[in-house]
């Protein structure tokens, strides 16, 4: 961050301006909205600003800019179109550190002034640094659609309720759920719908009729995030990540994921590799009712989808002994993710009619499938957690029934910028994932919606090698040898 974000409280306050041109209007404009006192010095002035003069509303010093001009002010603004005089404020502003900003030249700015929406008492500032106006004008015009203009009005009316409300609830946190069912709720909607004076009473009831306990309350929010790109994320799960206090992630939800999280959220990092539980099951679960019995709002953020071999269920089983709220957000689940990035349709007329999700984790040393179900013919099978067992998978497929040319792939970190897409076969595919070195996690999938990976592929990420790289693959659009 190069410059601090402050607002700076003017009203009744000296402030100078340097140049009475059309430049030097907007500036005064705003300065006149903070409630500035303005001294304008310059030889001439336009006809805007002769008007504000005429009306009080801002002293003129008739004259050339001279360093005696900077006198006891809080801030400095040069608006000339000589570059020359420009320069000259800033110096002798920053001799006196006082905060000044040249207008269009940010290298002689100690602050810069940035875009606004202006909802009083809410302000959104836009600011790039003076690195793109446009790009800040831009997002400005973006804003203005999106918050609403009676969001002013409603924080006027919070203002308003700020003590009481106070005096009504101890904690911060039942103060906070308070405000949030304020702003979510009727009284929202009823200052949108221009009925203040109602909004007025309907908060007034609600200060009445509540307690600490009512909006105390912790609750968990149990979310799929996705198998590794955050787009992939659902606008649900993003806005609960926002809302979050203390976030409970582990190996498979990848970092530009958890960056999302409201950043003042606590993070909790509960590991979980293959057989090697950084904090075991059980102690998870504890964590989430502690916490939430705490009044926080605690965001379990899973890989995927919760409830796909997720232990989603496992996670919310002593919640709801404990009558804890919680929701549960669906996400992209590895093998939708996977097979839509690596252009392997998991359904197709041609090719498979079902599709089957299974587990390929080891038990005592070996995988312990259903076999029959899984080698049905017109059938996509796709297996997570199969590396370790891919071998014994690929055989077992083999012996109970499928041709050892059965498609089969595997993809490496599908959906990120690490993917990778091993196709071969059955038979080819132990020895080709040996000689790739892949990197967890990985997903299997067989069947003969595999060979359409060669024509629909089209997510291709820059650095990794290209689709399909694989060991052995003799070329686009023929699977000829796998
Ligand atoms: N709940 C998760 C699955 C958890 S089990 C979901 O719905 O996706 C963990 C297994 O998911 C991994 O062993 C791997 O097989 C698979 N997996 C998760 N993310 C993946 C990814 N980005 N690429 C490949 N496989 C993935």
């Amino acid at each position: 961050m190069d410059a601090l974000p402050i607002f700076l409280k003017l009203r009744n306050t000296p402030a100078l301006v340097v140049g009475g041109g059309s430049v030097a209007e907007r500036k005064i404009d705003l300065l006149l909205r903070a409630g500035a006192r303005i001294t304008v010095v310059a030889p001439r002035i336009g006809a805007k600003v002769q008007a504000l003069f005429d009306q009080h509303k801002l002293d003129w010093i008739e004259d050339s800019f001279a360093p005696d001009h900077v006198t006891e002010v809080l801030i400095v603004i040069a608006a000339t179109n000589d570059a020359y005089v420009n320069k000259a404020v800033s110096q002798e502003a920053r001799e006196r550190n006082i905060p000044v900003n040249v207008v269009d030249q940010p290298d002689l700015c100690t602050f810069t002034v940035p875009s606004i929406v202006d909802r009083s008492p809410v302000i959104v500032a836009i600011g790039t640094g003076g690195a793109s106006p446009v790009l800040a004008r831009m997002l400005k015009a973006r804003l203005e659609t999106l918050i609403p203009a009676a969001y002013g009005r409603l924080a006027s009316i919070a203002r308003e309720f700020r003590d009481q409300v106070k005096a009504a609830l101890g904690s911060v946190a039942s103060r906070r759920g308070f405000w949030e069912a304020v702003f979510q709720g009727r009284v929202a909607e009823l200052v949108f719908a221009g009925k203040e004076h109602q909004a007025r009473e309907e908060l007034g009831r609600m200060i009445q009729a509540t307690g600490d306990a009512q909006f105390e309350r912790g609750e968990v929010y149990l979310v799929g995030a996705g198998p590794g790109d955050p787009d992939l994320l659902t606008f649900r799960a993003l806005r609960l990540m926002q809302r979050a206090d203390v976030v409970l992630y582990d190996r498979l939800v990848a970092p530009a994921i958890v960056d999302l999280v409201r950043r003042d959220a606590e993070r909790i990092f509960v590991g979980k590799e293959k057989s090697h539980h950084v904090v075991p099951q059980p102690e998870i679960n504890e964590l989430l009712l502690t916490l939430a019995q705490q009044g926080k709002r605690v965001l379990r953020l899973k890989g995927g989808d919760p409830f796909i071999f997720g232990r989603g269920g496992e996670e919310i089983e002593d919640l709801v002994r404990h009558n804890i709220p919680f929701q549960v957000i669906p996400g992209i689940t590895a093998a939708v993710g996977c097979a839509c990035y690596a252009g392997i349709p998991l359904t197709h007329r041609d090719h498979a009619q079902s599709c089957l999700f299974v587990t390929g984790h080891l038990k005592d040393g070996s995988v312990d499938l259903n076999w029959e179900a899984l080698c049905q013919p017109g059938q996509t099978v796709v297996v997570y957690m199969g590396l370790t067992g891919l071998e014994a998978i690929c055989r077992e497929m083999i012996r109970h029934g499928l041709p050892g040319a059965t498609p089969a792939a595997l993809i490496q970190q599908g959906t990120t910028l690490n993917q990778r897409v091993i196709a071969a076969t059955l038979d080819s595919l132990p020895d080709a994932v040996a000689a790739a070195q892949v990197k967890a996690p990985t997903l299997l999938i067989v069947g003969s919606v595999v060979t359409l990976h060669d024509e629909l592929a089209w997510f291709s990420p820059e650095g990794a090698p290209p689709q399909g790289l694989a060991l052995n693959e003799p070329g686009r659009g023929s699977n000829d040898g796998l």
